[in-house]
């Protein structure tokens, strides 16, 4: 799913495509995929207006249109962004549609259909995004940027010293720091040395500030690259390179860089973690309760617990580390090439309507 970097290169990849561009119309697929209005009254909402900025809050896209209203763009697992002319070839994956007045289309496309697009106002006073003035703001309870000037290690310490509970579901919470993801907070915490299962109070002050530093690093290098192409993820101007930089990542069994011992995978609130059991070591204080945690998950007795410890290979019955790890890279690299060939057919069909245009 992207993460702070990959919907950054997305909302800077549209900026300069569609900042300028009138809505001249919708179309949309499947209603679901609007979060906030059906589709008359999204339509009704958007037509006539101007685009004036698109930026990032988040995970989330932000479409600030003329006349104080912004469109919100959850990508989540597989949605997909493009700008092309209108009449370009169009797979039933696209589940809605924005018509620009000159002759082109904004198009977001959905595999699994989990990506919402929401239409809200912008409160005057206090500049939230709110469905009805005077409701709750779409970001009332998102974190802070971790990338953002103003985010302080002061800041960080602070935040991590209130919560409760382990590094890694910590740092996928969105109320606790916007933007960060699977992918990141493994490479982020196995940057800083830090188990993921770490109680997030039993950190030094060493320890946060290294936890601070690598977020931060990890985020703005991944930035830097695009993001990470893996699974569905493209951005309007084509893949990002982070994937080959990624140290733990969807790396189980492969030796750590830093020790050379196998990176290990556990499943951690659902979600695989990735990690080197030597680099990234627990208090003694704290390894009983881990253990234990992860026995009585891989038990049976708790099918859907919270926590469950998978042999290498991504739990694939009947497959060897081995296998399994060729099987995902080959699964990986027929995805990539699928996605290229789509990105590619609609970077040329762009760059033929800017021709055609100018
Ligand atoms: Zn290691």
């Amino acid at each position: 799913m992207p993460e702070l970097p990959e919907v950054e290169t997305v909302a800077r990849d549209l900026r300069p495509r569609l900042v300028g561009a009138e809505i001249a119309g919708v179309r949309s697929s499947w209603a679901r995929t609007l979060r906030t209005h059906d589709a008359d009254a999204f339509t009704a909402g958007v037509v006539g207006r101007t685009i004036e900025a698109v930026g990032r809050r988040a995970k989330l896209v932000v479409v600030e249109l003329s006349g104080g209203v912004a469109l919100t763009i959850h990508l989540k697992m597989t949605g997909q962004l493009f700008v092309v002319p209108v009449g370009a070839p169009e797979d039933p994956y696209v589940r809605l549609v924005i018509e620009l007045g000159d002759g082109r289309e904004l198009r977001f496309r959905d595999i699994r259909k989990f990506g919402k697009v929401g239409l809200y106002e912008r409160e005057p006073l206090t500049g939230d995004l709110v469905v009805e003035r005077g409701g709750d703001g779409v970001f009332a309870s998102t974190g802070p940027e971790p990338l953002d000037d103003e985010f302080t290690l002061r800041d960080f310490r602070r935040r991590l010293r209130a919560r409760r509970g382990r590094l890694k579901p910590l740092l996928l919470d969105q109320t606790f720091l916007a933007g960060v993801g699977n992918i990141y907070a493994d490479e982020a915490l196995w940057a800083a040395r830090l188990h993921p299962l770490r109680v997030a109070r039993s950190l030094k002050p060493g320890d946060e500030k290294r936890l601070y530093t690598e977020v931060r690093r990890v985020l703005g290098e991944a930035v830097e690259r695009r993001g990470s192409s893996i699974d569905d993820y493209t951005g309007p101007d084509g893949d990002g390179s982070m994937q080959e930089r990624l140290q733990v990542y969807q790396r189980t069994g492969h030796p750590c860089p830093r020790c050379g011992r196998p990176v290990r995978r556990i499943v951690v609130g659902g979600r695989s973690t990735h990690f080197c059991s030597w680099c990234q070591r627990l208090p003694a204080a704290d390894r009983k309760a881990v253990a234990a945690i992860l026995r009585g998950a891989t038990r049976g007795g708790r099918r859907g617990g919270r926590w469950v410890d998978l042999p290498p290979g991504d739990g694939v019955v009947g497959l060897t580390g081995d296998q399994a790890a060729r099987t995902r890279t080959e699964r990986t690299q027929r995805a990539a090439a699928t996605r290229r060939a789509a990105a590619r057919a609609s970077v040329g069909a762009t760059t033929s309507a800017v021709a055609r245009l100018g």
